[in-house]
């Protein structure tokens, strides 16, 4: 079994594989590639044995489904993430909730403690979201998911309940995959069911959102703050130039969360994959197998 990887693999993560060949320079004879999703057109046609893909990254909506040879089966690095990703959703909820680094004397303050948090995708990221705002700000916390991977949600509801929940929530974030069923989940309709004075937070993928829709949003609701880590793509690259960044009621960053965030949760994230690799080839089965019918 021979394993491609796009990245070279480290002292410990290497070690986790070394039952297998990896090889950086030739997919001919792979079975197993370890990519980043927009890596993947390339590699395909130079995979004939292709059997499964891991990738380094939480999200795989960059990897092109309809090309997926029949059979060969999707595993993401979801959870790999979650606490870096988790934290820095706080960064932004609380810079917004105090206007921090504003010069602006007359932005008012927003409260966090015993106030609702919704936490939007209820995965990895999403439940460590949950147990900060449950610990740190004692919040009531509702989540809405398909699944739920801890138990530290007041109230579970599905995705059909957004606006009726977002009208009640004072902090809300996202942190769900971009598919199908969420892509642009987040259109004007929608984003004007927010609650007064309320906080919005994005880590999962920009085109969850409609991009204009969120504008006109926040010009003519000056109490609404939104801030996100994620940008939306254009020619298939995150642009980071946006007219966002000179709203009063907007804050970002440019997608420095996960892996970009610092070497050490790189380094971790890379050997989380590795991991999984070497569950998958020893057992057959392994986290983070990818619905790929939520992709096509
Ligand atoms: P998880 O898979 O652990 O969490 C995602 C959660 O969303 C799961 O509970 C999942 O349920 C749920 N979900 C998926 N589709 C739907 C749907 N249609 N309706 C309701 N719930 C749904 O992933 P992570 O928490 O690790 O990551 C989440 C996303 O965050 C990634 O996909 C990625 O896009 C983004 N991300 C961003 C980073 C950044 O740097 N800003 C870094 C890492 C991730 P189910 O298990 O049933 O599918």
């Amino acid at each position: 079994m021979i394993i491609y990887s796009t990245l070279k693999l480290g002292e410990t993560a290497r070690e986790v594989l070394k039952e297998w060949e990896v090889s950086y320079d030739d997919s001919s004879d792979a079975e197993v590639i370890l990519a980043w999703p927009t890596q993947v057109t390339q590699i395909l046609d130079r995979a004939p044995k292709l059997k499964y893909i891991q990738t380094f990254s939480a999200g795989v909506d960059g990897l092109p489904f309809d090309k997926l040879p029949k059979g060969v089966r999707v595993f993401s690095n979801a959870g790999a993430y979650s606490l870096p990703v988790a934290e820095h959703a706080w960064a932004l909820v609380l810079a917004l909730a105090k206007m921090v680094n504003r010069r602006e004397r007359n932005a008012q303050s927003y409260m966090l403690t015993r106030k609702t948090l919704l936490v939007i995708g209820c995965g990895g990221i999403g439940s460590k979201v949950a147990q900060i705002g449950k610990s740190a700000f004692s919040m009531w916390v509702l989540g809405v998911s398909r699944s739920f991977k801890s138990q530290d949600f007041d109230e579970r509801h599905s995705i059909n309940e957004l606006p009726e929940l977002l009208s009640r929530a004072d902090v809300s974030v996202i942190s769900l995959p971009l598919n199908k069923h969420t892509r642009s989940l987040f259109d004007y309709k929608m984003l004007s069911c927010v609650k007064q004075n309320s906080i919005m937070v994005n880590v999962g993928r920009a085109e969850l959102v409609v991009e204009d829709d969120l504008k006109k949003v926040l010009l003519e609701r000056p109490d609404f703050r939104f801030g996100t880590d994620v940008f939306w793509r254009k020619n298939g690259r995150e642009e980071f130039e946006s007219e966002l960044w000179s709203y009063p009621n907007f804050m970002g960053t440019p997608h420095t969360a996960g892996a970009d965030s610092n070497r050490e949760v790189f380094e971790e994230a890379v050997l989380q994959a590795v991991k999984n690799v070497r569950t998958l080839l020893t057992t057959g089965s392994a986290q983070n197998e990818v619905k790929v019918e939520d992709y096509l």
